[in-house]
C-alpha cells in the first residue's frame, strides 16, 4: 500500500484541499514554493500512463480545477504541473505556483510550519 494510499483512507494526516469520489488534492509535505499540492487518485496506480484514458482525463480535469483554487489563494506568475519523481509509486501530478524556474527543480525547498500548512489547505480548499 502506498504512503498516498494511506492518506486517502486517513491512516496517515494530510493537508486536504480537495476532494471528490475519485480524486484527492492534498498539500506535499516537503514543498518547493508554498501551496505545492499533489493530486492523487484514489485508486492506486504506478504511472500515470498506465491509467485508463477516461481515468487520465478526469485526473486533469479534477487538477485544472485545483490549479485555479491555487491561483485564486497564492499571488504568483503561473501555476505549473509537473508529473515527475520516482519515489512514491502512486500517480500524483504536482501543481506549483511559480515565480521563478528554481520552484519546478525540486531542490530548493520551503518550511512552513504546523499552523502555516493548515491555514493554506483551507484557503485553498474554500475557493475550490
Ligand atoms: P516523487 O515521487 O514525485 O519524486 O515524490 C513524491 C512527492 O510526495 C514529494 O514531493 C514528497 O515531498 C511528497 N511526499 C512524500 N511523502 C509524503 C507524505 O507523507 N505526505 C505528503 N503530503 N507528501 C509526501
Amino acid at each position: 500500500m502506498s504512503i498516498f494510499t494511506k492518506i486517502i483512507t486517513g491512516e496517515i494526516p494530510s493537508y486536504k484541499v480537495a476532494e471528490n469520489a475519485d480524486f484527492i488534492a492534498f498539500l506535499d509535505i516537503n514543498p518547493n514554493a508554498k501551496g505545492h499540492t499533489l493530486v492523487v487518485p484514489k485508486k492506486e496506480e504506478n504511472k500515470i500512463f498506465d491509467l485508463s484514458k477516461e481515468a487520465y482525463t478526469s485526473l486533469m480535469d479534477f487538477s485544472y480545477q485545483v490549479a485555479k483554487a491555487i491561483e485564486k489563494t497564492l499571488p504568483c506568475k503561473r501555476v505549473g504541473m509537473s508529473v515527475i519523481g520516482l519515489e512514491v509509486p502512486h500517480v500524483h501530478v504536482h501543481l506549483i505556483p511559480l515565480n521563478a524556474m528554481e520552484d519546478i527543480q525540486f531542490m530548493k525547498k520551503v518550511t512552513l510550519s504546523k499552523d502555516e500548512f493548515v491555514d493554506l489547505a483551507e484557503e485553498i480548499s474554500k475557493n475550490f
